[in-house]
């Protein structure tokens, strides 16, 4: 046999022995919209007392107007970055927050990169495990402080998955 067939059967078999292997692993690939990614934890959070972030899944931010004094440290942490935050005046008539300013981020220029949240002393910016931020327009990726002040829902989950984290592979429940 020459060298050239050797090497045709010898790919043709492992090609082969790669499907066959792959048969019985579960999918890795999601059915999306119908199945969806059943993130675990509440999503990345930064401990200001302790100066260490959490882990947790970098999706749309979650803003507790309760707690912002607007004091623009995470738009100051931005502007080095992607410019998405912009500080907007909303009366609310927070005591803690003379100013009545919040920020409102632009997922159009957000890098997910979680600086924003490192940088608020007071517990006030978030992320989240929402990843369903797809628009069809820039205006709808721009989500005012009322918005971001929602907690997200996740619509339509009619399968929940988990990531093994030791395999790598999605398993289904
Ligand atoms: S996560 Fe988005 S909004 Fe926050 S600092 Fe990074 S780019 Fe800016
Ligand atoms: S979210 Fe935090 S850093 Fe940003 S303005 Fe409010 S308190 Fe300041």
């Amino acid at each position: 046999m020459s060298l050239g067939a050797y090497s045709y059967i010898k790919g043709i078999v492992a090609a082969t022995w790669t499907g066959i292997k792959h048969f019985f692993r579960p999918r890795m690939t999601l059915r999306y919209p119908e199945q969806k990614l059943d993130l675990e934890g509440p999503g990345y959070r930064f401990d200001a007392k302790q100066g260490v972030g959490l882990p947790g899944f970098k999706g749309r931010h979650i803003l507790y107007m309760d707690k912002c004094t607007g004091c623009q440290l995470c738009a100051i942490a931005c502007d080095g970055v992607a410019v998405a935050i912009e500080m907007q005046h909303i009366k609310k008539g927070k005591p803690q927050n003379k100013k009545e300013i919040w920020p409102a981020v632009d997922y159009g220029r957000c890098v997910f990169c979680g600086l924003c949240v490192d940088a608020c002393p007071f517990d006030a910016l978030y992320m989240t495990n929402d990843y369903e931020l797809a628009a069809y327009d820039k205006m709808s990726l721009k989500y005012t402080p009322e918005m971001l002040a929602v907690p997200p829902k996740i619509q339509g989950q009619t399968t929940k998955v988990k990531i093994d984290t030791e395999r790598g592979v999605v398993k289904h429940e």
